[in-house]
């Protein structure tokens, strides 16, 4: 991957190829930010560059011996870790090298994704992610290996917050001095659950999301019409792995405004028919879904209140195309109830992501927002 191909950016790629050409770069970076940005392509376009036989002045060649398996995630000398979930007949040391060939696959088709996306393809979304200590030993023992290519050996760990404990403490030494000629590139989403003995240990570089006008650059530039492209950045942001299935899936959005209007109107109407339908529905969405759905309603929700706030500020054309009237929505939220709507979609998202009963927490949040929207503001 080439570093013009990663949006956007460009401060960011200029701080490191600065930092390569004063010969400031360190054996261990942690690329930290919130997801949904290109990190983790920002590491893979970097270390290329690193092994690049002929690097240009801000790019790889994309042509030489390294830039080839580079692109074919083939170089012998890069390595990655990740969070990965127990599978059903996997060996008890269950390590990364397990999963490699799926993780190669899926990063070689999207190399801009999220954990859920990662841990979804395995089919192990309901289960607790993490990085072992086995696959602490691996990466250990593959950082010792002699390089391959006789130049340095590259570690990519992505989210090393998912360490448990012992594999992080495990870690701390080959960190600090790392064998050979060895680069270890840490991409954090949450660098506060980090040790703080690994963070001190690293050069560290905030990756920013998108602006909106990145967004709407990166979406056209995969194919999307620029309605489309604006449609899905409005809503998205920044995150560029939301803006990509909002963008390539707008019919789906549309259902959930439409799934989010029939449900506020049940529990507003305190219609307990209405309210059943919708949590049928509901929970005959997959369990991704769901949780998809009940992200949006929080920002649908977050948006209204936002409409209100500033009534004259135009509402994003994904919700312009609802037949649901914002604005009618908003008429009813205050200070007071708004806070109590958030409150409940949080912990609807927060219990079903721990797999409680579907049915029942969506039917618990109905009769607290038939509750809350009837408050009267003060
Ligand atoms: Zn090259």
């Amino acid at each position: 991957m080439l570093l013009k191909d990663i949006p956007g950016l460009y401060e960011e790629k200029k701080h490191l190829l600065d930092s390569v050409r004063r010969g400031r770069n360190s054996h261990a970076q942690l690329f930290h930010g919130r997801s949904g940005t290109a990190s983790f392509a920002l590491a893979l376009a970097y270390a290329q560059y690193l092994a690049c036989e002929n690097p240009g002045e801000d790019d790889s060649c994309g042509e030489c011996g390294s830039c080839k398996q580079f692109e074919k995630l083939s170089y012998p000398d890069l390595h990655f870790s990740f969070p990965f979930a127990r599978v059903a007949g996997a060996p008890t040391n269950l390590n990364c090298d397990f999963f490699l060939k799926d993780w190669l696959h899926f990063i070689s088709e999207r190399p801009i994704f999220e954990l859920g996306d990662w841990l979804s393809n395995l089919e192990v979304s309901n289960k607790q992610a993490q990085i072992n200590v086995h696959e602490s030993s691996r990466i250990i023992q593959k950082l010792n290996l002699k390089s391959y290519a006789g130049k340095a050996k590259f570690l990519i760990i992505y989210l090393p917050e998912y360490l448990h404990p012992s594999a992080a403490n495990k870690l701390l030494k080959t960190l600090e001095e790392p064998s050979g000629d060895s680069i270890i590139l840490l991409i954090s989403e949450d660098p506060e659950k980090l040790l703080q003995t690994i963070t001190s240990r690293c050069q560290k570089l905030y990756i920013p999301r998108p602006k909106e006008s990145e967004l709407i650059d990166y979406l056209e530039a995969r194919g999307l019409s620029r309605e489309s492209a604006q449609n899905a950045a409005s809503v998205a942001e920044g995150n560029l792995v939301h803006a990509l299935k909002i963008a390539e899936d707008s019919e789906r959005y549309l259902q959930y405004g439409a799934l989010f209007q029939n449900w506020m109107r049940g529990c507003y109407s305190a219609k307990v028919q209405e309210i059943f339908a919708f949590v049928d529905e509901f929970n005959a969405l997959d369990k991704e879904s769901q949780k998809e759905a009940l992200r949006f309603f929080l920002q649908t929700l977050q948006i209204a209140l936002g409409a209100k706030v500033k009534s004259e500020k135009a509402l994003h054309p994904i919700y312009q195309k609802l037949a649901f009237k914002l604005d009618g929505f908003a008429s009813v939220l205050h200070l007071k109830n708004a806070s109590m709507a958030l409150e409940v979609l949080d912990k609807a998202i927060y219990d079903i992501s721990r797999n409680g009963n579907v049915k029942i927490i969506i039917s618990d949040a109905s009769f607290k927002f038939s509750n809350l929207l009837r408050i009267k503001a003060a």
